[in-house]
């Protein structure tokens, strides 16, 4: 197997033929990424579990093919091109959970009607990778998928408005498929307010009377409720109307401790969701990570998940890349390959073995496994 070159033409698409591949032998992946064997083995023993990757997007806008191998980011690193089902098996990435985000220029009902081809068109993704993918609703069901060698595909929902237009609200997501729902995005709505300065609707960012009950639903469904991109206000509102005997994640954020961004989240809205017993997810982004002075490649993200272990604790914290979600990542972790080079960056950092598989997917492993356990329990 040969590493990916930039501006290669795409590759085959998966034989169904031939089962999952396995990660590459850690002596093999040391070499490609200038890593230890030790990172490189850890990598490959730890399930490593990405809390928000939006390579759902390109699809959608221009018809990029996951399925097919693709030059290490089309575009250099910036905005999209980062994860392809190649990259995602060399760089150990287990299980992700790929979002399907809303149009808000779309009215209520268009709104429904484009989450439901979409979820379809992402299960029909899903089947064309011949077995190499399969989602996963559950615990139980992330488990089979990972025996089976796939990559577990948990769908999610970004922008909560998507389901604005459904008769019964979150009931009314087919087959229960989506484990997460992000409340909002980049945009006010009607359920709430974002910390995005395109949130232009709502004057007092408050989460809506509409939003609570998005919520309540939500907790009633078990299903994951994500407060990545809500405004403060908006934020505080959703952790009270939550049941807080269930977890609560931020998928893909920064934290103000380590960078003050609109973006990131403060040392209080990290507490709250840890005495849930949930987690909060590092983005990958350097526009919310950089620091004045500080580092400019994959130590940035570690910078700002060791703050966030110092506030919440280190079985808080997990990882959120954001690929493919328009944002560009640290030159090293350009893509999906580049996970056990954050590895080393942990190690390098002086993480013990414990710490690192916790916060690669441990961490949120132990929450999914709380709300979602499926048929097979705990
Ligand atoms: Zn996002």
């Amino acid at each position: 197997m040969t590493g990916p070159t930039a501006l290669a033409p795409p590759g085959p698409s998966p034989d169904p033929r031939v089962g999952p591949p396995a990660m590459p032998e850690p002596g093999e992946v040391a070499r490609r990424l200038g890593i230890s064997e030790e990172a490189a083995r850890l990598a490959r023993d730890c399930e490593v579990v990405d809390l928000h990757v939006d390579t759902f997007i390109p699809p959608r806008l221009w018809g990029y093919d996951p399925l097919r191998r693709h030059g290490a980011a089309l575009a250099g690193r910036w905005f999209f091109g980062h994860l392809d089902l190649y990259r995602i098996f060399e760089g150990g990435l287990g299980g992700a959970m790929w979002s399907i985000t809303t149009n808000p220029i779309r009215g209520r009902r268009g709104r429904w009607r484009a989450f439901q081809r979409n979820l379809a068109g992402l299960r029909a993704l899903v089947d064309r990778s011949g077995g190499w993918m399969r989602v996963a609703r559950d615990a139980t069901e992330y488990r089979e998928a990972r025996a089976a060698g796939a990559h577990a595909v948990l769908i999610s929902v970004q922008g909560g408005n998507a389901l604005d237009g459904a008769p019964e609200g979150a009931a009314s997501i087919p087959d229960d498929a989506v484990v997460r729902v992000t409340l909002v995005h980049l945009t006010d709505s009607g359920l709430g307010a974002t910390s995005s300065p395109l949130g232009l609707l709502r004057r007092d960012k408050r989460l809506t009377p509409a939003g609570r009950d998005l919520v309540r639903r939500l907790d009633e469904r078990r299903i994951f409720v994500d407060l990545a991109h809500a405004h403060e206000r908006t934020f505080w509102d959703a952790v009270d109307a939550h049941d807080r005997s269930l977890p609560l994640v931020a998928t893909h954020t920064g934290v103000v401790g380590a960078r003050p961004h609109w973006r990131n989240l403060d040392d209080r809205q990290l507490e709250a969701i840890a005495d849930t017993g949930g987690t909060v997810g590092i983005i990958f982004s350097e526009q919310f990570l950089r620091r004045p002075g500080g580092p400019r490649d994959g130590r940035m993200v570690v910078e700002h998940m060791e703050h966030a272990i110092r506030v919440a604790g280190e079985d808080s914290v997990s990882v959120g890349s954001d690929y493919d979600g328009a944002i560009t990542p640290p030159r090293d972790l350009r893509g999906g390959e580049c996970y056990p080079r954050l590895v080393q960056h942990m190690l390098d950092a002086g993480w013990g073995h414990e710490r690192i598989a916790k916060v690669l997917g441990g961490n949120f492993l132990r929450c999914l496994a709380a709300l979602r356990p499926g048929r097979g329990g705990t």
